[in-house]
């Protein structure tokens, strides 16, 4: 049973990563990213009142995040663990969810920060494609499908997000060290952080990654 935090900037490979840690301890995997996009793509209200934002490169407002991941923690595949994988992206966010965690005498238990340089962020990000139905994220290079612009896990059609061209990137990057940078603090002043060298290879960070969630 474990609650885990995956901490990084855009591309530093949260979602690579989150996706095989799901599979294997068989807890589902919470992107906001993804949660966000999805509900653009089914033309929810949250989807339409987050797209301003997230074509911006700016963070969606914390009332909303918080409100959407608090929902989605208590459904039921949820009750044996999770890993959450971009949130939360600001301190305020991350008071919130131990706040209502400590309601149910309940804690995150670890919170791990995949550190990327800025300039292999902005290479990973411009090669970056996903499907568009699962999200699965593939890089023309340092990580290609079998087959060019089709999803090898459900055959999905291949495309570049919007906010993955170079004119929103700059801004994510200063988001992050801006309003999400501070949270590296707040998990280790909680004594719950642990950094892993996410410029090495996918193959590498993921068993970095099981030697720290194994510990546990
Ligand atoms: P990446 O995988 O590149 O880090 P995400 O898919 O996680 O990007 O996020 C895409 C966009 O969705 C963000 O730029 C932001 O607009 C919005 N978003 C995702 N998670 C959060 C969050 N926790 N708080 C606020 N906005 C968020
Ligand atoms: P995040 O969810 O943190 O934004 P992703 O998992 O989507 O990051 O990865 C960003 C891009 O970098 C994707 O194109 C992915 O295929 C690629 N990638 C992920 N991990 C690595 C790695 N360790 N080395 C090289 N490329 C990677």
């Amino acid at each position: 049973m474990l609650r885990i935090i995956l901490l990084g900037a855009p591309g530093a490979g949260k979602g690579t990563q989150a996706a095989v840690i799901s599979r294997k301890l068989t807890i589902p995997h919470i992107a906001t990213g993804d949660l966000f996009r999805a509900a653009l793509g089914q033309g929810t209200d949250l989807g339409n009142k987050a797209k301003a934002y997230m074509d911006k490169g700016e963070l969606v407002p914390d009332d909303v995040t918080v409100a959407m991941v608090l929902e989605r923690i208590s459904e039921e595949d949820a009750k044996s663990g999770y890993i959450l994988d971009g949130f939360p992206r600001t301190v305020n966010q991350g008071t919130a969810l131990d706040q209502a965690l400590e309601v149910n005498q309940q804690s995150i238990d670890l919170a791990i920060l995949v550190d990327v340089s800025d300039e292999e962020l902005i290479r990973r990000l411009s090669g970056r494609s996903i499907c568009r139905t699962c999200q699965t994220p593939y890089h023309s290079e340092n990580n290609p499908p079998k087959e060019a612009g089709v999803c090898d896990l459900d055959g999905g059609e291949l495309y570049q997000r919007d906010d993955d061209k170079a004119e929103t990137v700059g801004n994510r990057l200063q988001v992050y060290s801006n309003e999400t940078a501070p949270l590296i603090h707040f998990f280790e002043s909680q004594g719950k952080l642990v950094r892993i060298n996410g410029e090495q290879d996918i193959s590498v960070v993921e068993k970095q990654l099981f030697d720290v969630i194994d510990a546990k």
